[in-house]
């Protein structure tokens, strides 16, 4: 065993990481020649010099100080680190799909410094009990990489849809937002103890909205049809979003949030909500930006996800809502499995892709092809989710006096997503195959610097 602080690592949580991850911890630096991007703008060439984990000065041009680091930023764009507010890191309990090392990893590598973990684990996060034990394994690996885990608590006990979580409790230790991914609340009384819970609280509800019984795979479109499976509908997602934000009306300071939003009938509902003065807010996934139902390949069950891509005209509209506005931002879903729940059976295998290393390769590419600015991009991939989760003072910009949390790209590089990109413990990548912008060089987090 060896000791880092005060963390016992275990040998095989340190063995996933070292190799991969290994850092510098440099108590001063200075990074230049660098492209910078914020939600303000882009700098197109300016040196950063950061102490202690902050950041000292951003200036034209810099003199290195005696002793402190010299960093190369030429030809490279350093962009906010990410925070991506929807990730199943599968901790604890499903260690055969992904653990707290490998996807804490997975996020490093793809520029992310913070995410926000599901409960649908084995047990399910519903008691502070559970919050710990998660604790435990992913405190180890957030002091390897850096990258800083939060939680989630259930909706209800067990992600049962019966009785509500202890709200009050988990608030209290720390969680971030309660949900019950995975599952939609059916029962109106169930969302509307939620909104309350959420009013005393503070904290955002994250709806996963599906109403069950439509035996739905794919949405309607070539593969679903060449299969002969069942359509899984527009109307699951939209009629339970419409219910929500009846419900909502009675709770005017609760915070409501759609995860993984899927179709235009869905953003139409919560851009009228908006327009009305709810707290309502909604995310979109990489994978419903860049591929439609029409992009299904038919051996590669990466493509079954919850819910599932739909048509090149709802693709569009997500597109088009992410740089208005009606999307507040990207978050991946990052759901791995191991390759036997995914198996080459679209009927039976399980739903989702993984996605840390590769959302923001799609932005990026977004970027270049004209459909997002780069100051929405710094938007929807950290500024706006770092306020959504209350973590704007370490994360979503990059200025003087704040704490260093940056991602350096080279975003003139470009390749084919082989496996060898990806870190998880799981491969099952729906981008697998894909061209993607962008090469991610290095990470900044605090005094440490991790170089790929
Ligand atoms: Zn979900």
């Amino acid at each position: 065993m060896m000791r880092v602080g005060r963390v016992m690592l275990r040998p095989k949580i340190r063995d996933e990481i070292w190799g991969t991850a290994m850092y510098h911890a440099y108590s001063h630096y200075v990074i230049k020649n660098v492209e910078l991007w914020t939600e303000r703008g882009i700098t197109q060439q300016c040196d950063i010099e950061v102490e202690k984990g902050k950041i000292k000065a951003i200036e034209r041009e810099i003199m290195t100080p005696h002793g402190a680091h010299e960093i190369s930023g030429h030809g490279y764009t350093l962009i906010p680190a990410g925070v991506d507010p929807q990730v199943h890191l599968r901790v604890p309990g499903q260690a055969e799909k992904e653990t707290a090392g490998t996807g804490l990893l997975a996020a490093l590598r793809g520029g992310i410094g913070a995410v926000l973990s599901m409960p649908n684990t084995k047990p399910v996060i519903d008691t502070v009990d559970v919050c710990e034990e998660a604790m435990v394994e992913l405190e180890e690996a957030a002091h390897l990489t850096g990258v800083k885990a939060y939680l989630t608590g259930s909706i209800t006990q067990n992600l049962k849809g019966k009785n509500v979580a202890p709200y009050e409790a988990l608030a209290e230790w720390g969680v971030k937002a309660f949900t019950d991914d995975g599952v939609g609340v059916v029962d109106d009384n169930l969302m509307r103890a939620a909104f309350q819970a959420s009013e005393k609280t503070g904290l955002p509800i994250l709806q996963h909205a599906e109403f069950p019984g439509h035996g739905g795979v794919l949405a309607k479109g070539p593969m679903q049809e060449k299969l002969g499976i069942p359509a899984y509908p527009v109307s699951a997602e939209a009629d339970m979003v419409e219910r929500d934000i009846t419900l909502l009306a009675e709770y005017p300071k609760a915070r409501y949030h759609v995860l993984h939003v899927s179709a235009d009938e869905t953003l139409k509902q919560v851009a009228e909500a908006k327009a009305e003065g709810l707290h309502v807010s909604c995310e979109v996934t990489p994978h419903h930006l860049w591929f439609s139902s029409e992009d299904i390949k038919d051996d590669n069950t990466s493509f079954k996800m919850n819910p599932p891509l739909r048509s090149p005209s709802d693709r569009r509209a997500l597109r088009h809502a992410l740089q208005e506005g009606i999307i507040d931002f990207v978050a991946t879903d990052h759901a791995p499995h191991e390759t036997t729940a995914k198996g080459q059976n679209f009927k039976t295998s399980a739903f989702g892709t993984t996605g840390l290393e590769t959302s923001l390769r799609v932005l990026l590419t977004l970027v270049r092809e004209g459909s997002l600015s780069a100051e929405r991009l710094v938007q929807v991939f950290s500024t706006r989710p770092a306020q959504f989760l209350g973590l704007a003072s370490e994360f979503g910009d990059i200025a003087k006096a704040r704490p260093m949390a940056a991602v350096l790209v080279n975003r003139n590089s470009s390749n084919i997503v082989t496996e060898a990109d990806l870190f998880s413990l799981s491969k099952n990548s729906c981008f697998l195959g894909e061209r993607l912008d962008g090469r991610i060089e290095a990470m900044f987090l605090g005094d440490r610097y991790y170089a790929f």
